[in-house]
């Protein structure tokens, strides 16, 4: 193939998805390239947490429409996805966390998004491990839960090809060409292939094909990771997501397990320019580092869960997630290079903003704007930056700590 409309570089969770929604509006000869196999980078590795709602309402807006998206891939693939509808308990402590839960929740009732707040007996039934202070403002939101974000990135690839797209696997692009600031291709170790537009959907490569044409994008590879604790009697697939607050971190049911996830006090970031081709060979985090963290957040942890020493930890999962200085999105136009479109910056939020992401970026792509309110994603909004200067990472690594699941 020496043509496309269309070239989607990356087969992750937001490239799969930006191939769907295009292909579905009608746009003829998309392709989208993949170096090794679909989900085999940050897309394989997610917790998978799906909100609804968060601190912020733009967010919302896209990880909304991958609810709506879930039934739609079911039905094209005729595969269920199996969405665990189990919600999440939002935990919060201090004065401060509980008047941004008590605004949370107020916004959650005023946009029709379920939302109960419970009290000591309802958490003791659901989740009887849980510790709480007694004045603990806690809210359930019922309809949120977790995917496994491997299936879903297959589910948009499939649904993609059944609308006509071409998922090439295998093949590395080495180079976006643009000519007077305006794409005419993509160069690839198979031979080079002229399109009118690319967008960069290469998780935390993206800069390798960014930088050469003058577009520095604003973010940083940094580390997300859990650990998952074996079954015990008062764990249960059943127990809803937990969210604490003041404690910064989260938990969710994993086959009788528990996954547990905590933000570190100083994420570790990477410079991009120094990872692999394949994320596998690149160690995250060095061997027996996976404690650290752990330890480091041993007393926030264990003051929700008590039961934290005599937990058996069996796994623990380390990846990159790029994140941005003010934790948002890079969704848009390059100012740099005309066509040149990104789905990039993920946040550690890719697979539940999966489908917002897809559809926003198809419709503006289609029809030159979007209905949904893109400005605050806007991958231009930080000017020339340096990602590989240590000032600039530390702010990214500064964003990754302050988010709260
Ligand atoms: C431990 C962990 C937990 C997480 N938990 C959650 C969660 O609970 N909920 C949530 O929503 N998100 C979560 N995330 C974030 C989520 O995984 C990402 O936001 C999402 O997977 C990003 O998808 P992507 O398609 O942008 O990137 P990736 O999945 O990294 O895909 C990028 C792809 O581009 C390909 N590529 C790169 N360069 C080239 C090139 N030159 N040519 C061809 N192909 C190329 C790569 O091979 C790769 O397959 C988590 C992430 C981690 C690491």
């Amino acid at each position: 193939m020496d043509h496309a409309s269309t070239v989607i570089i990356g087969g992750g969770v937001l490239g799969c998805s930006v191939a769907y929604h295009l292909a579905k509006r009608g746009v003829e000869d998309v392709l989208l390239l993949e170096r090794q196999d679909l989900a085999t980078a940050a897309s394989c590795q997610a917790a998978g947490l799906m909100f609804q709602i968060s601190s912020k309402p733009a967010v919302d807006v896209l990880n909304r429409r991958t609810f709506k998206v879930l039934p739609e891939l079911e039905k094209i693939t005729g595969e269920q996805l199996d969405f665990k509808a189990v919600g999440t308990l939002r935990v919060a402590e201090n004065l401060e966390s509980k008047a941004s839960l008590e605004r949370l929740y107020n916004r959650a009732v005023s946009e029709g998004i379920a939302a109960q707040k419970v009290n000591a007996g309802w958490r003791s039934k659901h989740l009887p491990w849980l510790r709480v202070k007694e004045d603990a403002l806690t809210v359930h939101f019922s309809d949120e839960g977790y995917i496994d974000p491997y299936r879903l990135t297959y589910a948009y690839a499939k649904s993609a090809k059944s609308f006509g797209a071409q998922i090439k696997l295998g093949v590395n692009v080495s180079a976006i060409k643009a000519i007077n600031g305006v794409v005419v291709g993509v160069e690839t170790d198979q031979g080079f292939i002229s399109c009118e537009k690319v967008i960069v959907a290469a998780g935390s490569w993206s800069n390798f094909l960014t930088l050469p044409l003058g577009c520095a994008l604003p973010m940083i590879p940094t580390r997300s990771h859990f650990w998952i604790a074996a079954p015990e009697s008062y764990f249960s697939d059943q127990q809803p997501m937990m969210v604490h607050a003041d404690a910064g971190a989260y938990t969710r049911p994993e086959v009788g397990g528990l996954v547990l996830g905590v933000q570190e006090q100083s994420s570790r970031t990477f410079d991009y320019s120094d990872l692999p081709n394949d994320i596998t060979s690149f160690a995250v985090t060095e061997e027996g580092g996976e404690w650290d963290a752990l330890i480091e957040a041993e007393q926030r942890v264990s003051s929700f869960f008590p039961k934290l020493e005599g937990a058996r930890f069996e796994s623990y999962m380390a990846g990159l997630s790029a994140y941005t200085p003010d934790g948002h999105f890079l969704l848009g136009e390059t100012k740099a290079v005309k066509g040149m479109f990104v789905a990039a910056g993920c946040c550690g939020s890719g697979v539940m903003a999966s489908g917002g992401i897809g559809d926003s970026l198809a419709e503006l792509m289609t029809e030159d704007k979007s209905s949904y309110d893109l400005n605050a994603f806007d991958p231009n909004r930080f000017g020339q930056v340096d990602p590989s200067s240590k000032e600039f990472q530390l702010l990214c690594a500064q964003a990754r700590a302050r988010k709260a699941k």
